[in-house]
């Protein structure tokens, strides 16, 4: 049987829970680095290479500071999501603003706080102009649509999704930001989501890259940057592999030498913005086992629901699930594990097989650093949990603490 590794052992998880009761997210500090410096030693061929962690991902100050001395950046695209940036240390072209849909007020924060601008639209040109300025430095974001003319992968659909400017979009906006005298672009792409397979970020590269020559050639600019977006995946299951970044590191590699170098495009930084792959696979949610019933169905009904981590009851997404101190049981039980939301679909997991489970046990939802305490939301009056933070030396550190029933009432004018 595949077993998914717990970075603590049951007697170190009782101590945790004694002073910090459940449901909480935990967060692996060490995992996390060590992931990071994987990230950034793959690319260090680049002339430059800067990840901008998609705040989004996991938006907690502490989490964005550790990124930070490992010299990641900040990919935002909200007001707090820049106010968090800002917290945690990270300013000026560290953070990347990405719009789609932006208020005036979050882009005259952006521009305030130095952030590199990445326009989703060229209708946004004018928006930006007139409510905050033109700055020094502006990126697009391309969308492909059906082009995807490097691509041998299927990326998904692009000309599906609501961002980004189509290719003819985006030569007409550099030209235009060029005639309004800036001088420094960069370009941006976001095309893949939980991708497994190396090659499409390899193909993602080679496409933006000929892009960049394109532009190059037609409107006379050069690019300082580009972007290829976040969408790394992780392996949710037992028996997926992670992404070889080495291996995509090399690839891109080679691509920039075949297409930047031979177009006397040197130097280009390359940049990402991943969320799910820097803080996913070093998150889990643990909860306790509260009742368990027995109908048409068997039933494990825990501590934690559908507010503390959304994607499977969003889109019938897979977490691992550990029961902690029965790792080496049989898996000859056949469970859903449900919260206690009145809806049907707050279950964490849907007929899975797992060892004899017990009102009491600790159940561990693996791979929930990135997107999962993050959508939380406050539905049937639930409250959202406490983030911890397993630091190296093995201590653990409260870095966001649960809500109460009165942080629930604050908004309300009673
Ligand atoms: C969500 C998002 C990311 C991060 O995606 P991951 O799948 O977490 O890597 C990066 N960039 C943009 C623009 C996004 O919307």
């Amino acid at each position: 049987m595949t077993e998914k590794k717990l970075p603590f052992n049951q007697s170190q998880l009782a101590e945790i829970i004694r002073q910090y009761p459940t449901p909480f997210h935990i967060y692996d500090e060490e995992a996390i680095r060590k992931n990071v410096r994987q990230l950034l030693a793959a690319f260090s061929w680049a002339p430059q290479f800067k990840e901008f962690f998609a705040v989004k991902a996991t938006p907690n100050p502490t989490i964005l500071k550790v990124l930070r001395e490992e010299g990641v950046g900040a990919d935002c695209s909200s007001l707090p999501e820049l106010i968090l940036a800002e917290m945690s240390g990270i300013s000026g072209e560290n953070i990347m603003f990405s719009s789609n849909d932006t208020p005036a007020e979050e882009y005259r924060k952006a521009r305030e706080m130095g952030a590199i601008i990445n326009l989703d639209d060229i209708s946004h040109i004018d928006f930006l102009e007139k409510h905050a300025g033109i700055p020094d430095i502006i990126s697009f974001r391309y969308n492909p649509g059906p082009l995807m003319q490097s691509g041998n992968t299927i990326i998904g659909y692009p000309e599906d999704a609501k961002y980004g400017l189509t290719r003819d979009q985006i030569i007409a906006a550099y030209r235009i930001m060029q005639q309004k005298g800036v001088k420094r672009f960069g370009i941006h792409t976001m095309v893949i989501s939980n991708e497994l397979n190396p090659d499409s970020f390899i193909a993602t590269a080679n496409m933006m890259f000929d892009l960049i020559v394109d532009i190059h050639k037609e409107v006379g600019i050069s690019f300082e940057f580009v972007n290829l977006g976040g969408g790394i995946g992780i392996p949710y299951k037992p028996e997926q592999q992670a992404v070889d970044l080495f291996y995509v590191g090399q690839g891109i590699k080679k691509a920039y030498e075949d297409k930047i170098i031979a177009n006397g495009l040197h130097p280009l930084r390359i940049a990402m913005e991943c969320g799910r792959m820097i803080t996913g696979p070093y998150g889990y949610l643990v909860s306790t086992v509260l009742h368990k019933k027995e109908i048409y169905k068997n039933y494990v009904g825990l501590d934690a629901c559908m507010t503390n981590l959304m994607r499977p009851a969003l889109y019938g997404a897979y977490h691992h699930i550990t029961v902690v101190g029965k790792e080496n049981l049989p898996a000859d039980h056949v469970y859903d594990v449900t919260g206690s939301l009145c809806e049907n679909n707050d279950k964490f997991a849907v007929d899975r097989e797992l060892p004899v489970i017990d009102a009491g046990d600790i159940v561990v939802m693996h791979d929930t650093g990135a997107h999962g305490f993050a959508m939380g939301f406050n539905y049937n009056g639930k409250l959202r949990s406490a983030e911890l933070l397993l630091k190296p030396s093995g201590k653990v550190e409260l870095i966001r603490r649960a809500e109460t029933v009165a942080d629930y009432l604050a908004t309300l004018d009673i």
